[in-house]
């Protein structure tokens, strides 16, 4: 058996995987897909395009076929006046965040793989996607959570038929656990950080921000950055696009991360003070694509800070006077807006999109 377009390399040491699927590579790096699918004609006219299967709309990028959907994508770009910039509405998902956009690839992965049992860690958000999308799939899910998960995300991953396993002690104690369950085979990674399919997916929202603005790229991005789940997935979006010739620039990637939680921003300033664990999804100390991480930073002239729960916390009130509901996260991303501005990183006349990543109603 080959896996042909689900063929994977180590980015750390180049071996490649091509007959058997694996989670992470003999070397301990994580895997990328081996070829990075795009199109060979020029961008479509977007007045023209057909947009009706959301981010399946996309799929002369995606290395993996629509087996496993709920309709997902194409979330709305508005006018943030309050914030002079554009939010992506990503918290206008199947699962009510971003992380639908790699569920619905990588479980489509799995379904091509003929997978039977899927395990996954997650401060929540994640583990509820894939929950979710394993109930379309017909597929089992063990999702390992930390024991102090919020109650409305744990009540979605067990009424999805998953099986929450809580895990007591820090957030790598969880991926511990699990990665323990993956080596014992109690079911396939579908990890939103070490599996590539899950990247696939999270790059379809610059293809969707580039086509909502008529193939252009913004001048910056500011995203939450954990593990850089989204992070990376815009960069390697964006990069296709330019690729492709669908796109001329890339935009600056600006990362937004939790105080006491920051180790890209410690990377490029040094220790951060204080400690924000209003942020829960993004409270990662370690995480698995650091390296790569950097490389984007490095490649589009990009940035990370790490915010205060306070600052995150006011910004969440502004959002939501503003009609903007969601989770306390994703409010770290528009609080760095402000705090980029201030330092002078981006300009007034920067035109910027910044994605609300997670609704407040599971919050
Ligand atoms: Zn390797």
């Amino acid at each position: 058996m080959t896996l042909s377009s689900l063929s994977l390399r180590c980015s750390a040491c180049g071996e490649t995987y091509e007959t058997e699927w694996a989670w992470c590579c003999d070397c301990g790096a994580p895997l990328d897909f081996l070829a990075d699918p795009h199109p060979s004609r020029d961008a479509p006219d977007p007045r023209g395009f057909d947009d009706r299967r959301g981010l399946w709309s996309f799929a002369d990028f995606l290395p993996v076929g629509p087996h496993v959907t709920l309709g997902e994508g194409m979330t709305p770009l508005v006018d943030a006046p309050e914030w002079d910039a554009s939010f992506k509405l990503e918290y206008v998902f199947p699962t009510g965040s971003f992380k639908d956009r790699g569920a619905t690839t990588t479980l489509s992965v799995a379904a091509e793989l003929g997978v039977e049992n899927v395990v996954e860690d997650s401060s929540g958000n994640a583990g509820a996607a894939i929950a979710t999308y394993a109930a379309r799939a017909g597929l089992d899910a063990d999702i390992y959570v930390p024991a102090s998960v919020k109650a409305s995300k744990l009540r979605a991953i067990e009424r999805a038929g998953a099986t929450p396993v809580r895990v007591e002690g820090t957030r790598e104690d969880v991926t511990d656990a699990c990665v323990e369950a993956v080596e014992r085979g109690d079911g396939w990674y579908a990890s939103h950080s070490w599996n590539p399919a899950f990247f696939a997916g999270t790059a379809t929202f610059a293809y969707e921000v580039a086509y909502q603005r008529g193939w252009s790229a913004p001048d910056a991005v500011v995203t939450p950055l954990g593990h850089g789940t989204l992070f990376l997935g815009a960069y390697r979006g964006f990069r296709a696009l330019r690729d492709a010739g669908w796109i001329d620039e890339m935009p600056k990637l600006l990362g937004a991360q939790a105080a006491g939680y920051a180790p890209v921003a410690e990377e490029l300033h040094g220790p951060t003070d204080g400690r924000n664990d209003a942020a829960d999804g993004i409270r990662i100390r370690d995480p698995t694509r650091l390296g790569q991480i950097l490389a984007a930073v490095d490649a589009t002239d990009g940035d990370a800070i790490a915010l205060s729960e306070a600052a995150a916390e006011s910004e969440l009130e502004d959002l939501h006077r503003c009609g903007f509901y969601t989770e306390p996260t994703c409010a770290v991303a528009p609080a760095a807006l402000r705090e980029y501005r201030d330092r002078g990183i981006l300009s007034p006349e920067d035109d910027v999109v910044v994605p609300l990543t997670g609704s407040g109603l599971k919050g």
